[in-house]
């Protein structure tokens, strides 16, 4: 499979502004793939990322960080469940971004997950992060009100400055040998809602479901803008963005676990060259087990 060519319908291009609706459809599936071989597809590709993963972890100079966003229901966490189901847990760390504690208000808004950033060696995934912060803090202005920046930060320039700095922070992480990854699963209206009632249908899942999923669903096209406007200021070269379709859930897994496979090939980790003082040490050390008393 090339992976290169497999993600490229996904990628948001950096030079070129993109429309959410016309560009990308949330029920696209490659042909070449059917959903009877899914699963078997999806295994290799999870065993190759656990490899890649493991040279990651030895070599311990790169970090990877995986950013998913998106409408409720989209499948994040069924996303990151199986995708991530065969690697190391050591060298995988989830954080999960919900609305902000009074400490972290009391903070700038990069504070938090700056102390969720992945060691070197490790796989990070921020499920939701910073870019809650030009999404639902976007969609509902009473938030931006609730917030204690100084007033006259809260002007009409807020949303250009903030994607500003994020793209300058997600530069600096590059710049320190921390790639960044990043997911939009787009789901359509439909798929939402056919989801939301299955999740108050079916007694095990009712724990995912609130109210105020419905009442967000009410402003979905604000939501829509705001992702809109935030893929096209904060898609670079150095942290792309990917509009992953999610209205078929098989479909979705293989497209984020090629997306990171296809970085992995760029990144190529290598594990740590053996220098000759270790090997002679290895030697020696197999002498002194050759030389113990059975
Ligand atoms: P999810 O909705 O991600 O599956 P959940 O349902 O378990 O997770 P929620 O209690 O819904 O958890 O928490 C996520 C909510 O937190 C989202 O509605 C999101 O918009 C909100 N949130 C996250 N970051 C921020 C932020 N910086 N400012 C305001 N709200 C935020
Ligand atoms: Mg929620």
């Amino acid at each position: 499979m090339n992976y290169q060519d497999f993600i490229k319908p996904f990628v948001v291009p950096h030079n070129r502004k993109i429309d959410l609706k016309h560009d990308y459809d949330p029920d696209y599936a490659d042909d070449s793939i059917k959903k009877k071989d899914a699963d078997e597809v999806l295994t290799e590709g999870v065993a190759l990322l656990a490899a890649y993963q493991d040279k990651l972890y030895a070599q311990s100079t790169h970090a990877l960080l995986l950013i998913f966003q998106a409408m409720d229901a989209a499948g994040k966490d069924s996303v990151i469940k199986h995708v991530m189901s065969g690697l190391n847990p050591q060298g995988t760390q989830v954080f999960s971004f919900k609305a902000p504690s009074t400490e972290e208000l009391d903070h700038d808004y990069l504070w938090r997950n700056f102390k969720a950033l992945p060691e070197r060696g490790r796989i990070g995934i921020f499920n939701r992060s910073y870019y809650e912060e030009v999404l639902v803090v976007r969609v509902h202005p009473q938030i931006l009100a609730g917030q204690s920046l100084p007033p006259e930060l809260k002007d009409d320039g807020i949303w250009a400055r903030r994607y500003d700095e994020i793209n300058h922070f997600e530069e600096y992480l590059s710049n320190n040998g921390i790639t960044v990854l990043k997911f939009f699963l787009n789901v359509s209206k439909a798929e939402q809602k056919a989801r939301f009632l299955e999740r108050i249908d079916q007694p095990e899942k009712n724990w995912k479901f609130s109210v105020q999923d419905v009442k967000e669903r009410g402003f979905w096209g604000d939501y829509q803008a705001a992702y809109e406007d935030m893929l096209n200021h904060t898609s670079t070269k150095h942290a792309p963005w990917h509009v992953i379709p999610a209205d078929r859930k098989w479909f979705t897994r293989l497209a984020v676990a090629a997306t990171i496979i296809a970085k992995f090939e760029e990144i190529d980790p290598q594990y740590p060259e053996v220098t000759e003082a270790h090997r002679q040490e290895l030697q020696q050390a197999r002498s002194m087990l050759e030389a113990e008393d059975a």
